[in-house]
């Protein structure tokens, strides 16, 4: 036997993330969730603790500046972030989403430029989705037309989150409407050019401190050596950044389940009904311990996944949707049964796990539904594509 069995336990290092962010948010992050979630505003004191301790963004690699976490320790922190505050979470969730494809795909130059100050703060979104194309991201509308040695962009990107707060994007539009798959190309985009604008947040029913808007793009003149990769790779590289931040969605997932799971706990050895403390009724045992197991075996299908994103493994695809499926109807059946703990009381705003519940929801909808996910994971059974262990 050794200390350390490198399957199945996470190394020291990770512990210590964990262990960092826990308490940072604990004393940063939790006091401002139910605010954030009451007024629908971005939580800029747990986006300055974030910041101040390098959490906004621990995927950048250290050469640009950044903290360079591994992708299971920038899930930690995207768990743990999330076991405090839905909303907050999608700070350092979204920053990887948003400058993934830049580090997957973008010249030397290019990240030499955006990485830096992605770490030193200023965040970047993703804009993929559009009006009429979700599901179908490939349909989309936004174009990008060759004018000397600059591409001018056209369009509307939707449900964009951070957008208004990133200073950049990452915008995927359509640069050769004929060249079938190869139609799609990707550009850095910076809030401050000129044509940006933004639409009004839109009215959620959860993560209501995570401003999501349209973003207009009316004839954008930008360099074209803004562009992400080669002409014509745009799809690809937005397919192959979701494969990797599925999992982040996966953690995000988890820490709000842990979260509810934690206060449902709490509470039910508190509460006294006939007696007794309710904790010790064979019914809610019975919940608590579903809950639990459920929890477990997302977050350890949830770092086998992060595993595989890190290496880059061939199953990947595979684990990225497994993961972001599994673990995020875990979280909507735990924070619906962590209400269900707190009878009454848990379906009011005094107690956290009714927004809990309410932030569950988004993780099954978006960076593709879970019925997006479900085609994937099935895609890739049936190529044969097996578990790497
Ligand atoms: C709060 C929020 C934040 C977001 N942030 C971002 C972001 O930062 N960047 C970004 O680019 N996008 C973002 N999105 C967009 C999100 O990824 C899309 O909403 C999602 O992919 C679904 O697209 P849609 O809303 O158009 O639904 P639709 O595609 O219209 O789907 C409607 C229903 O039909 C089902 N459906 C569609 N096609 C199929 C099929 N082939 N088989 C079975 N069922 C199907 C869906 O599962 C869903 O249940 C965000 C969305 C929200 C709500």
């Amino acid at each position: 036997m050794t200390d350390e069995y490198p399957i199945f336990a996470l190394s020291e290092e990770h512990r210590a993330v964990r262990a960092a962010v826990r308490a940072l948010c604990d004393d940063k992050v939790a006091p401002y969730a139910a605010e954030a979630d009451r007024l629908a505003e971005f939580p800029q004191a747990s986006f300055d603790a974030l910041r101040a301790a390098d959490f906004h963004a621990p995927h950048v690699p250290e050469e640009y500046g950044g903290a360079g976490a591994d992708a299971l320790a920038t899930v930690i922190v995207i768990e743990e972030v999330a076991r405090a505050c839905a909303s907050s979470s999608l700070v350092p969730a979204v920053n990887k989403l948003g400058s993934l494809p830049l580090i997957l795909a973008g010249s030397a130059d290019l990240k030499q430029r955006y990485l830096p100050r992605l770490a030193a703060g200023e965040g970047f979104s993703y804009c993929l989705s559009e009006p009429e194309a979700g599901s179908d991201a490939a349909a989309m509308r936004t174009k990008a037309t060759r004018d000397g040695d600059a591409w001018v962009l056209t369009g509307v990107k939707r449900w964009i989150t951070n957008a208004g707060v990133s200073e950049f994007n990452t915008v995927f539009a359509v640069t050769d409407p004929a060249a079938g798959g190869q139609r799609i190309s990707a550009f850095v985009v910076e809030k401050a050019d000129e044509g940006v604008s933004f639409g009004a947040p839109e009215k959620k029913l959860g993560i209501k401190g995570s401003p999501t808007r349209e973003v207009y793009l009316d004839e954008v003149r930008i360099p074209a050596d803004r562009m992400i990769g080669d002409e014509g790779t745009g799809f690809a590289t937005a397919m192959r950044t979701l494969d990797h931040t599925r999992v982040t969605i996966a953690a995000q997932a988890v820490g709000i389940a842990q979260g509810a799971l934690d206060y449902a706990l709490g509470y039910v050895q508190e509460r006294q009904q006939f007696g007794r403390s309710i904790a010790e009724f064979q019914g809610l045992q019975f919940l608590l311990a579903d809950m639990g197991m459920r929890v477990e075996a997302a977050r350890q299908l949830t770092y086998a996944a992060a595993g595989r994103s890190e290496r880059g493994d061939e199953d990947l695809t595979f684990f990225g949707a497994a993961a972001k499926c599994f673990a995020s109807d875990v979280a909507m059946q735990v924070t619906t049964d962590a209400v269900q703990a707190l009878g009454g009381y848990g379906y009011t705003s005094d107690y956290p796990v009714e927004r809990m519940m309410r932030d569950a929801k988004i993780t099954q909808i978006y960076e593709g539904t879970n019925q997006v996910q479900r085609i994937v994971a099935a895609k890739q059974l049936l190529a044969g594509v097996q578990s790497q262990l």
